[in-house]
């Protein structure tokens, strides 16, 4: 048994040149939510010269109806051009067209209990920073792709899910039972993993585990943290109000004005009363209306989320805010259409299980581990996947996987110490290995 972790650790070691240059690889081409096509191919082609069993990509990773927030098909398809010109894989690309992103890659070692590994591949809408000392442009590795980065470290993610790969698939003859390795699309704006858990994916999985880099610039070394692992409720909405246009000289009154409309809901969607047993958010991020100065509004558009800590709580803000932008409409005299384009769940980490993570983690991996704090921060669809394998008796566990950042995340500075992929790699590795080796 203690063999079986020494192997682990030292490959890891062997391979820390190249996990550096595939996180460095994949941060140059970032891709959207739904869009990581060239990624998405990339990541098959490797499983599939790794040897796992099946390797599954396109219509067998999401149900089609539950993907959210789908960009428009025109985009897409501008998305799937691209990944042709940057190099994507000329096998697998072609399933990833029209918003079919993610890759699942199995292996099959006889009986045993089934661990699935969660690993978010998308990236951000944000510019890169120009800083010369911003080490992806001091090293030459910062996105080619212009307004896209990968300012949450799910380049990292995917660089781990990968090195994991290889090191479980070579020593598959130790190890007992059926291991998942699920590449997931549009974790940003929590999209995609309702989209695996309604194919079915989840469905007899014994063990789930995902990650996330953590830190900030304050830290020094690498460490992996592992509590209750809360993580917030929430809903994404998008709401669009349609009014009807009239000159704003001549007859005003023959116009419905969608942008007072669109203002009145904002200001009473912040103004909902919070819930008392329970920590709630809401916050309208972007409004556009109006199409000049002289008009009346015939078109706006809110981009709002709201958050609990509870399933209730969460509910309740949803309600609460639907309601609001209704009776916005009717006051105006406006059509209200609301769009659902995200939502997650609350999770809680497996106690038992959490546990085992810090105690294998420290033990067979050697890297430090801690209790991590609860805290209201965020939300995470990794949720989905923690629920359903929670409700069939399964266990779960989400931890945090903490490095020195250069800045903070989902900001153009953001950056992360590399240790955090070798880090990575060995704690999903010897947890795999603890779980199917037993
Ligand atoms: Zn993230």
């Amino acid at each position: 048994m203690s063999e079986i972790y020494h192997k682990i650790i030292q490959m890891a070691e062997e391979m820390k040149p190249d996990l550096s240059k595939q996180r460095r690889c994949l941060h140059q081409y970032p891709e959207l939510g739904w869009c990581e096509m060239r990624t998405s191919s990339l990541i098959a082609r490797k499983l599939k010269d790794f040897g796992y069993d099946e390797v599954l990509v396109g219509k067998d990773v999401c149900d089609a109806a539950s993907r959210m927030g789908l960009p428009p098909q025109e985009e897409l398809e501008l998305q799937y051009r691209r990944a042709e010109k940057q190099g994507a894989d000329p096998e697998f690309l072609p399933a990833t067209r029209g918003g079919f992103t993610g890759v699942i890659g199995i292996l099959h070692c006889g009986e045993g209990p089934t661990v699935a590994l969660r690993f978010d591949i998308d990236a951000l809408p944000l510019t890169e920073t120009l800083e010369p000392s911003h080490l992806p442009n001091a090293l030459g590795f910062s996105s080619r792709n212009p307004g896209v980065m990968h300012a949450c470290g799910h380049d990292g993610h995917t660089t781990i899910g990968l090195g994991t790969a290889k090191i479980l698939v070579s020593i598959r003859d130790q190890l007992h039972g059926t291991l998942k390795l699920i590449f997931q699309p549009a974790e940003e704006g929590v999209r995609g993993a309702k989209s695996i858990v309604e194919k079915g994916h989840l469905d007899g999985v014994d063990y789930v585990l995902g990650a996330h880099l953590n830190g900030g610039t304050d830290k020094t070394a690498g460490s992996i943290g592992a509590g209750r692992g809360t993580t917030l409720a929430t809903t994404k909405m998008d709401v669009t109000f349609s009014g009807k246009a009239a000159h704003a000289g001549m007859s005003p009154e023959k116009g419905k004005n969608a942008m007072l409309a669109a203002v009145t809901a904002v200001l009473n969607l912040h103004a909902i009363p919070r819930f008392g047993d329970a920590a709630t958010r809401v916050n309208v991020g972007k409004l556009t209306a109006g199409s000049g100065r002289n008009m009346i509004c015939d078109h706006a558009k809110l981009e709002l989320e709201v958050r609990g800590n509870t399933a209730e709580a969460n509910q309740y803000m949803e309600d609460y805010a639907h309601r609001i932008v209704c009776a916005a409409a009717a006051m105006h005299d406006c059509k209200v259409k609301t769009e659902f384009v995200g939502s997650a769940k609350c999770s809680l980490n497996s106690p038992e299980l959490s546990e085992l993570v810090r105690k294998v983690i420290l033990e067979k991996a050697g890297i430090p581990t801690l209790s991590s704090p609860d805290g209201l921060t965020g939300s995470e669809d990794y949720s989905y996947f923690s629920e359903r394998v929670q409700q069939q008796g399964g266990q779960s566990c989400y931890f945090l996987n903490i490095v020195h950042c250069a800045g903070p995340f989902h900001n153009p500075e953001f950056d992360f110490d590399e240790v955090g992929l070798v880090n990575g790699v060995k704690a999903f590795s010897v947890m795999s290995a603890n779980l199917m080796n037993a």
